[in-house]
């Protein structure tokens, strides 16, 4: 049976970034993903300015700006309108080495890390799924499909919404699930050249209700939610999801769609993110809405504070390291991921025309003046959350 410092299990963005941080801090680190290859699916796409500048101290930076699209400012727009409320990102400057989103999908980031883990030679294990484990003294086992079991120090679930390592910290994972479903549509159809005055990442209301637009190098993302009376199955169909995309932009021939996911969001978080050798992060340990994108990158930051953690713990023996990383990341999760993704999504479920426009003017005043704006892109550009852990750790 081999043994490491460290299993990881799942090698999603948030376990591979995980394992390059450890690798980089020599300390050994045996990833276990279950999927054959890195899954190419419609996830993240926004990376934050401070998840920017801690990637780049592992030389992953550079090659997500080679693979994405800078995105100097967002917005809040009415669609009817085109009336915006615009955030310039620009105003970060002096804050971050990177002042400005960066869409670029999550797969990249995971196939990035995947590499250099290999040039490496750190033990990533695909097709490999953890389907048990057991907590001794001083290592905790893992059972493999593969019929085969690893000893590690310290086992770390980064498996995601429906992890096997929460199952035994928390299986509660107490929360709710929003009643909506959203659509995720993809399309090539250029709607910048379109929509006047539209930004990259666009969040919009419309008469009856809202979508937003979330541009790639070389497609559009659209968020996209059945209508009044229409079951997701009919909003789901080739006619439903043209007759959203003909609202936005209305044209003579059909939309190209690429693909169609449909997604239930949730707003759940562990009672704790650890329990003696295990560890939790990523989606393991905190589910939002993706209202805002801060899902994966408040996962990464949840491994740049857990490497150093465990890398304190193995050399000195003092735990305690490992406790302030549960406490202090679980804290962030709540105040600075959740709630915010939460406030995000409640402002653009708004449907009440009178309070919408009652907000939309706020957001139009706030995004106007610059001292105001700034300490709320420090905020919902995670930089202020990230910030305040970072003091406590
Ligand atoms: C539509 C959508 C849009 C989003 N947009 C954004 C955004 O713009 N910005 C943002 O920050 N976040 C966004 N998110 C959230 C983001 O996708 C997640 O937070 C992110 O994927 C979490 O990464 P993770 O590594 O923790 O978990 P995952 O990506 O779920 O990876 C977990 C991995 O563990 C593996 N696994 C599970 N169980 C086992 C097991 N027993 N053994 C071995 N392997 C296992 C899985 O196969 C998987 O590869 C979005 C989410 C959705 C649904």
């Amino acid at each position: 049976m081999s043994r490491y410092d460290v299993l990881i299990v799942g090698g999603g963005p948030v376990g591979l970034t995980l394992a390059l941080i450890l690798s980089r801090l020599r300390v050994s680190v045996c990833v276990c993903e279950r999927c054959d290859e890195i899954v190419e699916d419609l996830r993240a796409s926004t990376f934050h300015p401070p998840t920017l500048d801690l990637l780049d101290t592992l030389g992953i930076t550079p090659l997500l700006l080679e693979q994405g699209l800078i995105c100097p400012d967002w917005q809040v727009r009415w669609h009817e309108t085109h009336e915006r409320a615009l955030f310039d990102l620009s105003l970060l400057s002096g804050e971050t080495a990177h002042p400005y989103r960066l869409q670029c999908e999550q797969y990249r980031l995971s196939r990035s890390a995947l590499e250099a883990l290999r040039s490496e030679g750190v033990d990533i294990r695909l097709g490999c799924e953890v389907t048990s484990l057991d907590c001794g003294a001083d290592a905790v086992t893992a059972g493999l499909s593969t019929g085969d079991r690893v000893s590690a120090r310290y086992a770390v679930g980064a498996d995601g919404a429906r992890s096997i390592v929460r199952a035994l910290v928390d299986p509660v994972f107490e929360g709710s699930t929003y009643p909506e479903t959203t659509i995720l549509a993809t399309t090539r159809f250029a709607f910048h050249d379109h929509l006047p005055g539209l930004s990259h990442v666009s969040y919009v209301w419309w008469e009856k209700g809202t979508f937003s637009l979330l541009r790639l190098r070389d497609l559009w993302r659209c968020s996209l939610y059945p209508g009044e009376g229409e079951s997701i199955e009919d909003a789901m169909t080739p006619a439903g999801i043209e007759a959203k995309l003909q609202r936005i932009w209305p044209r003579s021939t059909a939309y190209e769609v690429g693909e169609v996911r449909p997604y239930r969001v949730h707003l759940r978080l562990a009672s704790t993110f650890r329990e003696g050798p295990l560890m939790l992060a990523g989606d393991a340990a905190h589910l939002n809405p993706p209202s805002g994108g801060m899902g994966m990158n408040g996962g990464l930051h949840d491994a740049f504070a857990l490497g150093a953690a465990i890398k304190s713990a193995l050399d000195t023996g003092d735990e305690r390291s490992l406790d302030r990383y549960a406490a202090v990341r679980r804290r962030a999760a709540e105040t600075d991921i959740l709630d915010q993704a939460a406030r995000n999504r409640a402002r653009m479920q708004e449907r009440d025309p009178a309070k919408r426009r009652t907000q939309f003017e706020s957001l139009q005043r706030l995004a106007d003046n610059r001292a105001e704006a700034r300490d709320y892109l420090l905020r919902t550009s995670m930089i202020d959350g990230l910030r305040r852990a970072e003091a406590m750790l």
